[in-house]
Formats: structure tokens, C-alpha cells, sequence
């Protein structure tokens, strides 16, 4: 059904037109369409003592035209960033690299990032698409990592049949990985279809990283994993500054401050940028409930 709405040209165009004013409903979830108001975003969450990682919202490019630009822009991106003196911490998908078109093309693109962001002392995380992207993703990945950037990490999806594995590839290679449940629907002969055998994978993986990955992003707002995570890391005296936590602008703020105030590390990935459509969607398919919230901010608008 999800991507049904997805797909709809009347939902899309209401949503470019009431979600991102001032009040707009997407705003609960995207900073806003420009740099400047996503920069204003983290020097808020900095201020209340969090990490910050800044997504420019774009997927599924399909021209090296349209590649190269966006590389330019996540260039000029980085030169803002440095300007503004905010952590220096972004996130991007390759498929607005140019994945699709082929993997030398994505490779440039995304070494012409790496490269200023390196100059820079910024990390940069390569974003999971869907499954039939994994394995290039992976290659990608793995071709920068030989290139000795070293700044760069990547996230994996608990859902993932395979990703076990993939996790130990990245321990080996001492990568950074964003432990992640997984956003797409993926069919059964590449992933769990219940929501209890994602979350015990998530469990597992987790232990994994934090007993053998450097320095792990575990990324779920879902509060008994976070717990359990707390106890895990205790146990085996692993501290709050060799893993973080990141959550999602706009979602579970209570959780997002109770783990600052309990003096753990905690990240919040700040999407912004026009192309905020599909990203908000996945939002709204992950909760029934934001679907109502957006009908009363949109009803609301418009009579209001
Ligand atoms: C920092 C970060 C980066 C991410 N990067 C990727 C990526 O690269 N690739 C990818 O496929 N996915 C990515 N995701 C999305 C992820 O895969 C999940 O889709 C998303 O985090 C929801 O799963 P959950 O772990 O919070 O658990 P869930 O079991 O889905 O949710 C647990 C609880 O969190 C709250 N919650 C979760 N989602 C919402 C929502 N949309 N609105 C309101 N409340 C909500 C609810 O209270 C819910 O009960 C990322 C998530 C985070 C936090």
C-alpha cells in the first residue's frame, strides 16, 4: 500500500505544497529543503549534547549527468559544513552516486566526496539501499576501503538473510558499520518476514559488533534492544565511548535525550534537501500512527 502512495502524483503534489512550510507536516521528519535549516537543526540537537550526521535527501539517479551533480553538490555541501563549524559527520546513498549506471561511475562520484572529506577529518557513511543494491554497495565499498579511504563506513540491515556475514567481512576489515534493521519491504528468499526473527538478528548482530567491530552505530529506536544493548556493553565493560546509538531526526526525541542524559553517545541523522518524498514515505510506512498525524497537519493547513 505504501508504495502505492509512493507512487501517487496527487499525494506527492499535496505533499510539496503544505509539507514543507514553516508549520508543514514533514518537518516533524526532514530539517527543511536547504542546508542552512538543516545546519540550524544540528546546532540544536549539538547544543542539547548530541551527535550529528547530515543526509542530503536524493536516491535513484539515473544519468551520469545527474550523478556528478549531486557529487558537486555533497562537495559544496562539505565546504558549508566546515563553514558553519558543526561536527563534520554526513551520510549519502549511492545510488544518487550513480549506482545504477555502473559501479566506475559511483566509484568516481563518490571518491570526489571522500577526498575534500577526508582533507576535512569527516566521516562519511554509506547509506543500505534495497537488497538488489546490496551486494553492489558492498563492492563499492570495499573498492574506496582498498583505495586506503578510511573515513568512510557503511550501514547493514538486521532483516538481510545474509548479513551475519557481512558483518564479520567488516570486522575483519576493521570498518565501521551502522547496525540498522532495515527500511525496504524485501521478499522471503533474502529476508526475514517477521518482525521477531529481524529484531533477534538485530540482538545478534549487535553482540557481534560491539564484541569485535570498531566502533558500531546501533541504530533503532526500539527500546529493548537499546536496553539490552546498555546491558550487553556493561557486562563486558565495553564503554559508552566505543559504540554510539543514532536515531532519526524527529523520532523518539524522549529516548534520543534520556541516552545523552544517561552519558551515552547519541546520533541523530538529519535529512534535508528537496528530494524529501520518498524518505518521507518510508517514515510513514514504518507507523501507521504518523498517517493520522499527517491528515490533521494537512486538513489543518489547508483550512487554517
Ligand atoms: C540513524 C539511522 C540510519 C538509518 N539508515 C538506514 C539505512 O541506511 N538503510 C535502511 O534500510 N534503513 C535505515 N534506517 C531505518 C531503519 O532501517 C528502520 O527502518 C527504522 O529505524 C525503524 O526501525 P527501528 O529500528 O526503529 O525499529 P522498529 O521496531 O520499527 O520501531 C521501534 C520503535 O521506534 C519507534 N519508531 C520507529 N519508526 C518510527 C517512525 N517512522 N515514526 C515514529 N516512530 C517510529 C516506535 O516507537 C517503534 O515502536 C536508519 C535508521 C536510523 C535510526
Amino acid at each position: 500500500m505504501f508504495s502505492l502512495l509512493a507512487r501517487s502524483v496527487t499525494l506527492k503534489r499535496l505533499a510539496s505544497q503544505y509539507g514543507m512550510t514553516p508549520t508543514g507536516f514533514a518537518r516533524r521528519f526532514i530539517a527543511g529543503e536547504t542546508i542552512n535549516e538543516a545546519i540550524d537543526a544540528a546546532r540544536v540537537l549539538q547544543g542539547r549534547g548530541m551527535h550529528v550526521a547530515l543526509d542530503y535527501l536524493g536516491e535513484s539517479v539515473n544519468t551520469i549527468k545527474a550523478a556528478t551533480t549531486a557529487s558537486r553538490e555533497y562537495v559544496q555541501l562539505i565546504e558549508t559544513i566546515v563553514a558553519s563549524g558543526i561536527e563534520r559527520n554526513i551520510s549519502l546513498k549511492l545510488t544518487q552516486l550513480g549506482m545504477t549506471i555502473d559501479k566506475a561511475t559511483c566509484v568516481d562520484n563518490l571518491r570526489r566526496i571522500l577526498e575534500p572529506a577526508a582533507r576535512h577529518q569527516f566521516f562519511v557513511r554509506i547509506d543500505m539501499e534495497s537488497s538488489p543494491y546490496t551486494q553492489l554497495t558492498l563492492d563499492v565499498f570495499e573498492t574506496v576501503w582498498s583505495l586506503d579511504f578510511r573515513n568512510v563506513g557503511i550501514a547493514l540491515q538486521s532483516a538481510l538473510l545474509r548479513t551475519e556475514q557481512d558483518i564479520r567481512r567488516m570486522n575483519e576489515l576493521g570498518a565501521r558499520v551502522r547496525l540498522v534493521k532495515g527500511a525496504y519491504k524485501e521478499p522471503a528468499s533474502v529476508a526475514f518476514q517477521l518482525k521477531a526473527d529481524v529484531d533477534a538478528a538485530y540482538t545478534r548482530q549487535m553482540r557481534l559488533l560491539l564484541d569485535h567491530g570498531v566502533y558500531p552505530a546501533i541504530a533503532t529506536h526500539d527500546e529493548e534492544i537499546i536496553a539490552e544493548t546498555r546491558s550487553y556493553a556493561a557486562e563486558r565493560s565495553i564503554g559508552p565511548d566505543r559504540f554510539e546509538f543514532q536515531m532519526l531526526y524527529g523520532i523518539r526525541r524522549d529516548l534520543q535525550a534520556s541516552l545523552v542524559a544517561a552519558r551515552y553517545r547519541m546520533r541523530v541523522y538529519i535529512p534535508f534537501g528537496k528530494e524529501w518524498f520518498p524518505y518521507f514515505m518510508r517514515r510513514l510506512g514504518e507507523r501507521p500512527a504518523n498517517i493520522g498525524f499527517v491528515l490533521r497537519a494537512l486538513l489543518g493547513e489547508k483550512t487554517g
